[in-house]
């Protein structure tokens, strides 16, 4: 071949600083652009082996090597491949990228940077002038008699073509990297980027790095180099000949998550797309954690993107895994994605896949699926109340944990219950603050389910929208009729004992119900209706002192007549000469009630604790 030099022809003269200033934010993705170069072209070799229009020798590793070297500030990344002809250098190098570079330009000029764009315009090449000041391809083809090229570029449209002196068939591209890139000939920082890419690349992918220093280097040399990447990742391998033991490992190689998954799924899908992958339910390190997952997507085995909303539904974001899928176009641009129809089924498969699994969990492993629950029950919730076709697949497998460490289906607590409370489920939202109305739950055999998350307000929510006939009432929202005592004396004074109540406590708009409760040791607790409450937490959550004056808190104070202070209470009520016990009582019973329901403020806190002193006081009299 004779020495060429050209110019490419496109009107653009200035699309190297363009590029640059696009892609700054991801800079390593030129790595991603070259070493899957290097990955198709080998793969293309093999193709052109089996078919046999190439011959291969059977010694002959088919690899990837990546060499920094920061003493010539070079990156080189050698593949031994199908290789180019000058031709096809002309062809593929000078034309194709070029007027891919065009297109992109004339697209994107106006809309916002992202990078998952640059592939598909042919643009994969070019992006090594992101961090080179000249680009280097020294390439031969495997084609037979073919001649080395050389071709040099230092961006712009400029180029030029000669004679190499390559003698292994493939291809080498050198790039001299620019002043402010050098942190690339860096092994370890390199060594990241080509982790975070290609850990599962399907040829093997070698790092070097020729500036170390010459001890460090021998040192190497005595020890077998090993590949950077697992060229066979488990998602390939068929689901029946995986252990569990692999799947864990894989788990913990991957996500770096020491605590062993709660169980996965794989998916393993030729027809009609192509779909592998493994998801994994984690388990949460601590009872408050919000599940915080990882979706790690692949393209043929090439790491492209972590939690890609348009391909993978959201909810699933809360789990770990994997997924490759070669047949989406995942060099396209996320709008595009979005509408697209194939993704869109893709997404389904998913949530079917995970539906699936619940269900047979429940069905045929009730009890690991119990046990599992405290771990998995936010993700499925927020499934549910994100996905229509997620909630009905599972509606029937959501359980509650009651007080009796029991867990439960919806159906089946209602069915239980319908005839001391139809359709109505009592819930807990916190064990400690509402441990005196579980107590009186448990010592009149009444169940109520535990719902601490901050998910769960939201989700009953949602359910009694979408089972209209059922509500979620909390423990201390109302009076369950079961508790009642019905044999109870109705003779007393109703009136004047709330008169008492709201006299002492200066409270002229307190509700005061007087019932006998079948608990006789409590002798008043306080109810706060579920409505007002929950507008309450809606408007705390919005924000918004107004919204909060609309919707005022109604508490409802219950004295239990069948309670002996109460009896007590209601006959010295009269007496002059203990007005004082009288006060101290009332109000002593209130701050009980309310320190059952929750914390008592700073105010009423120090008043409390003098009361309690005088009481004690008067005790010891
Ligand atoms: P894309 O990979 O998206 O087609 P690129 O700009 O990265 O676009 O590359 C353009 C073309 O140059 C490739 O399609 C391929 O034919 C050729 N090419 C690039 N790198 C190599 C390589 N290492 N070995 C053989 N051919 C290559």
């Amino acid at each position: 071949m004779i020495h060429e030099s050209g110019s490419v022809s496109i009107q653009t003269e200035n699309i190297f600083p363009i590029i640059k200033k696009w892609l700054y934010s991801e800079k390593d993705i030129f790595v991603r652009e070259l070493v899957s170069n290097a990955n198709d072209a080998i793969s293309k070799l093999k193709k052109l082996s089996s078919i046999g229009e190439v011959e291969l020798d059977g010694d002959d590793r088919l690899i990837i090597r990546v060499i920094v070297n920061k003493d010539d500030k070079t990156l080189k990344i050698i593949d031994n491949g199908i290789g180019m002809t000058g031709d096809e250098v002309k062809k593929y190098i000078n034309q194709i990228a070029f007027s891919g570079a065009k297109d992109f330009i004339e697209k994107y000029k106006d809309k916002a940077d992202d990078a998952q764009i640059i592939g598909h315009f042919g643009l994969g090449f070019y992006s090594a002038f992101m961090v080179s000041e000249k680009v280097q391809i020294d390439t031969l083809s495997c084609q037979k008699g073919a001649e080395a090229v050389k071709w040099v570029s230092t961006g712009g449209t400029d180029y030029e073509m000669d004679v190499s002196d390559k003698n292994e068939r493939g291809t080498v591209v050198t790039l001299h990297m620019a002043e402010d890139s050098l942190d690339f000939l860096d092994e370890s920082k390199m060594r990241e980027v080509l982790q975070k890419y290609f850990s599962f690349l399907p040829f093997e992918l070698y790092l070097e790095d020729a500036a170390a220093k010459q001890t460090d280097k021998e040192e190497k040399e005595k020890q077998e180099p090993k590949p950077l990447n697992d060229t066979k990742p488990l998602w390939l391998k068929n689901p029946r000949d995986c252990t569990d033991e692999e799947y864990k490992e894989f788990y913990r190689k991957v996500f770096f998550d020491y605590n062993e998954p709660l169980f996965w799924i794989h998916l393993n899908m030729d027809y009609p797309f192509n779909l592998k992958g493994i998801l994994y339910f984690p388990k949460l390190k601590h009872e408050f954690e919000t599940m915080e997952g990882q979706i790690k997507l692949y393209y043929n085995q090439v790491f492209v993107a972590d939690n890609i909303k348009e391909v993978i539904p959201e909810f699933l974001l809360l789990l770990k895994g994997t997924i490759d899928c070669p047949d989406l176009p995942l060099n396209v641009s996320r709008s595009f994605l979005q509408n697209d129809g194939y993704v869109n089924k893709i997404s389904t498969h998913i949530n079917k896949k995970v539906a699936d699994k619940l269900t047979s969990l429940f069905e045929n492993d009730r009890e690991n699926y119990n046990k599992y629950w405290d771990d998995i029950n936010p993700f499925v919730k927020y499934g549910c109340m994100k996905e229509e076709k997620f909630y009905d697949r599972v509606k029937d497998i959501v359980i509650f944990k009651t007080i009796n460490d029991e867990y439960t289906t919806l159906k089946e607590y209602l069915d239980r219950n319908s005839e001391k409370h139809k359709n109505k489920v009592f819930y807990v939202s916190d064990e400690k603050q509402q441990a005196q109305y579980i107590r009186m739950f448990k010592d009149n055999g009444m169940e109520a389910v535990v719902l601490p998350h901050g998910i769960d307000s939201h989700f009953i929510t949602f359910l009694e929208m979408k089972q209209n006939e059922i509500k979620f009432s909390r423990i201390d929202a109302d009076l369950s009729e079961s508790l009642k005592d019905g044999s109870a004396d109705q003779t007393v004074d109703k009136e004047a004992l709330e008169k008492l109540f709201k006299d002492i406590l200066g409270n002229e708009n307190l509700k005061v119900q007087i019932e006998g409760l079948k608990t006789v040791s409590v002798p008043g607790m306080i109810l706060l209706s579920e409505h007002s409450r929950r507008m309450q937490e809606m408007s705390r959550m919005f924000g918004g002192a107004d919204l909060r004056n609309m919707f005022p808190e109604e508490l409802t104070l219950v004295l239990n007549s069948s309670n002996d202070l109460i009896k007590t209470l209601i006959k010295l009520k009269d007496n002059e000469s203990r007005k004082d016990d009288v006060a101290m009582i009332c109000q002593q019973v209130y701050d009980l009630a309310m320190m059952s329901h929750r914390q008592l403020d700073a105010e009423a806190m120090t008043r409390f604790i003098e009361r309690s002193n005088r009481i004690l006081e008067r005790l010891a009299e």
